[in-house]
């Protein structure tokens, strides 16, 4: 089975084709409904959820189940197989020096995301360093400079210099004996012109091989716009979803995931630094039907 934690709804709907071979449009219908009814809930967007409900649908009346499989069994395995080309796959990570920008917006969680990144590829044997940018947010420093501490990996930031853009510079330079350079930015409540200006002079400062926008899971309909921005002004590589220890599911992340065209790196699910897991499908998957 590769869905094991379904809504009990879902499962039910799902329970009630036990001993059939072949599905009717009432049963599809019912599954569809319940599967829209989970994913609203968690926040995927309504046109998505439409996309992949008429998918569904449709595959589920054309497609004959293979001999021996039972009807339950094979409209499972097209739920699966459409949610895991909606969610698609984890965003290519290779294990090699490299500099990765974080961006987003204020609260989102980009500086704890930086020090748990940073504690994972230490993991991996690499030998990683944060750089913290943000002089805007008072505070930042110290928070980070203590994560990367907790993380047990190198940092470099100035609480004295006011030009975000020259930290990044002088920060590329005093970093040179690591490998993965971890790249945080400063946030702001809103999108504004500043904060998207001076991120498009950090990304030609760091000359990023890889820039991640970082999500709240409670973010909803908000992802679009953001998404959007950042797109256009860096180009987004992959998403990091925090805050998945709460209730909010973070389907709102995969409109960011739709609209840059990309995928999910990592979900973060607390706060302290290894609170960090590397994006895998069928868990977020059981986890927005859920
Ligand atoms: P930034 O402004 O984007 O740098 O956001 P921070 O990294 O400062 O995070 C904002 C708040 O969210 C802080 O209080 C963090 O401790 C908290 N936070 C970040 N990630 C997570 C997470 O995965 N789970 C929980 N529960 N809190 C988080």
């Amino acid at each position: 089975m590769v869905l094991d934690d379904l809504g009990t709804s879902l499962r039910s709907s799902l329970d009630k084709l036990q001993g059939k071979t072949r599905l009717d449009e009432d049963d599809v219908e019912e599954i569809v409904k319940e599967i829209q009814r989970s994913l609203l809930s968690a926040d995927v967007d309504v046109s998505l959820v439409m996309e992949l409900s008429d998918s569904i649908e449709t595959r589920a009346l054309e497609e004959e189940p293979p001999g021996g499989t039972t009807a339950r069994d094979h409209v499972l395995k097209i739920v699966y197989e459409e949610m895991v080309a909606l969610v698609g796959d984890s965003t290519a990570l290779p294990l090699e020096p490299q500099t990765i920008l974080l961006a987003g917006l204020q609260g989102s969680g980009k500086t704890t995301s930086a020090a748990k990144m940073a504690w994972w590829f230490s993991t991996k044997g690499l030998r990683p360093a944060v750089i913290q940018t943000d002089t805007f947010r008072p505070g930042a420093y110290d928070q980070a400079e203590q994560m990367a501490d907790r993380a047990e990996v190198d940092f470099y930031g100035d609480p004295d210099a006011d030009d975000p853009v020259e930290i990044a510079r002088e920060g590329m330079e005093a970093t040179a004996d690591a490998d993965v350079r971890i790249v945080d930015t400063a946030g702001r409540h809103a999108l504004e012109d500043d904060l998207i200006a001076e991120i498009e002079e950090i990304d030609e400062a760091v000359d990023p091989d890889r820039s991640l926008l970082v999500l709240d899971a409670a973010i909803g309909q908000g992802a679009k716009e953001q998404a959007r921005q950042f797109e256009e002004s860096i180009g987004i590589d992959g998403v990091v979803i925090t805050k998945l220890d709460g209730t909010a599911k973070g389907g709102g992340a995969l409109t960011a995931v739709n609209e840059t065209g990309s995928s999910i790196a990592f979900l973060g699910s607390g706060e302290t630094v290894q609170d960090i897991e590397r994006f895998e499908p069928s868990g977020f998957i059981s986890r927005l039907l859920g």
